[in-house]
């Protein structure tokens, strides 16, 4: 591709998003982005953060495939580098300009906007925190202070740090709101030691309403700046400002100063853990409404079953099944999912499978007895699913096929044979069949 194409590909695509977006978004998100560089493999974009990235390929994805089309792996000629804080921010554009004086109070935010309570699916691995959260957002410095919410990777600790900002920044514009990685805390502190402008941090950090801080695990074995956040945080915490921290572990598991842990565990510590399958499911049509995919219910199941340990990776299924549809102008089927989401799928340890297992799961789905399964008849709604179940034992059971044959009531190990050559050949051509020798194999495997 001519790399001079590649860059007024960018500006018809800027053309064409301002057309649909209104001024303010515009000139918060996609103005502050910029071409760097254009090479053969792609275009080089400076961003700001990573939130503009995020928000650029997750609000964008359709529009950007087709100004840019995918190489074979899915990829887009972009590439994204996070260009260092400029002394001249762009200014966050509000709904209507400020007066002047006003002008200090607003804060870049840097609050990623899809992350809010209306997005936050709840369930009970959640819902303790999440209503904590909200108890906060809605009376900073008054209910539960500070906040402290643990959990594993990928569990939404995130997402509920920036609620948290969204829903105060909303209500009081007012209120000077700082969220902050640990990382960008002491990125921040460094620089103002180089400068020796350490007081006007200190200055800046006392000043705040609101103090939400991500990933505190990464104070550990960080003594200087430990004792420097640790002055913050009682600074503010004294003067009653909310503060929010997010970590992997529990206080008490963190190696910090004792005083810092005793004080992160005055207010509330709440965990966050891993949703069971019912929240899956509606978060993957949560995300997946708000990508404008659709994916029929059995499939959203089938996937929520399968990435089960982080809501993460439900998230990239979901937008690589989504990029992967658009591009083929495909819809999401069963086959696509397995295609698509092969090596992201998780299989759970699988129960011991035997024979009367798999019986007892196809006579349920079929609607017949066990009994019947195993007796001689030959009708159709007998016969049809034992073959069914003659494929599945041979699939699943490791075992001699004599053996096997035998526990259908002394069948041959030709006939078992037979079955399944017969039942996976009926499967390539019939979807129905497809759907029930799956939910046959779900049900053994929970
Ligand atoms: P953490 O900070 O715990 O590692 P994040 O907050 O970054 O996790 O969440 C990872 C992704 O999963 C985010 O895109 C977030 O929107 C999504 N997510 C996590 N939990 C939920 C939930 N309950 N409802 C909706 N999305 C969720
Ligand atoms: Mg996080």
């Amino acid at each position: 591709m001519l790399t001079l194409n590649l860059e007024s590909l960018w500006s018809e695509f800027l053309d064409f998003v301002k057309t649909k977006q209104s001024i303010v978004e515009y000139t918060n998100w996609l103005a502050p982005i910029r071409i760097l560089k254009s090479t053969e493999k792609g275009l080089v974009l400076g961003v700001p953060n990573i939130f503009v990235q995020e928000y650029l390929l997750e609000n964008y994805a359709k529009e950007l495939a087709n100004f840019f089309p995918p190489d074979n792996s899915g990829n887009l000629p972009l590439f994204f580098i996070i260009e260092e804080a400029q002394d001249e921010k762009p200014e966050v554009v509000e709904e209507a300009p400020l007066p002047v004086q006003e002008r200090d109070t607003v804060f870049e935010l840097r609050l990623n906007r899809n992350y809010t309570f209306e997005d936050f699916i709840e369930g009970p691995s959640n819902q303790f925190v999440k209503s904590a959260a909200i108890g906060v957002a809605m009376r900073p410095g008054k209910t539960y202070n500070p906040l402290f919410i643990h959990g594993g990777v990928g569990l939404g600790k995130t997402h509920l740090l920036h609620s948290i900002g969204h829903f105060i920044h909303q209500n009081n514009k007012k209120l000077k709101i700082q969220c902050i990685t640990t990382e960008g805390f002491i990125n921040d502190l460094v620089e103002h030691l180089k400068s020796k402008s350490i007081d006007q941090m200190k200055r800046f950090y006392r000043s705040l309403d609101v103090l939400l801080v991500d990933d505190i695990q990464f104070l550990q074995g960080r003594q200087n700046f430990e004792e420097e956040f640790s002055q913050t945080f009682e600074a503010l915490i004294n003067q009653g400002k909310q503060i929010v921290i997010t970590s992997d572990k529990p206080p008490s598991q963190l190696r910090l100063s004792e005083r810092l842990t005793a004080r992160m565990e005055w207010g509330l510590v709440a965990n966050i853990g891993v949703p069971d399958l019912e929240t899956r499911v509606a978060i993957v049509q949560h995300k997946a409404d708000k990508k404008g995919l659709k994916i029929p219910n059995p499939i959203a199941f089938f996937i929520a079953e399968h990435v089960f340990s982080n809501v993460r990776q439900l998230e990239g299924a979901i937008n690589r099944l989504g990029a992967y549809c658009r591009m083929c102008g495909m819809d999401i089927t069963q086959e696509v999912v397995e295609k698509t989401l092969s090596e992201m799928l998780q299989f759970v340890p699988k129960k011991r499978i035997t024979v009367d297992s798999i019986l007892k799961s196809v006579a349920s789905m079929f609607n017949v007895r066990v009994n019947d399964l195993k007796s001689t008849s030959r009708t159709k709604e007998i016969a049809f699913p034992r073959q069914v179940a003659m494929y599945l034992a041979k699939e699943l059971i490791n075992d001699s096929l004599v053996k096997l044959a035998s526990s259908f009531g002394g069948k041959t190990h030709s006939t078992l044979i037979h079955s399944w050559t017969k039942i996976k050949k009926q499967m390539e051509n019939d979807e129905k069949l497809r759907r029930q020798i799956i939910m046959t194999k779900q049900n053994l495997e929970i």
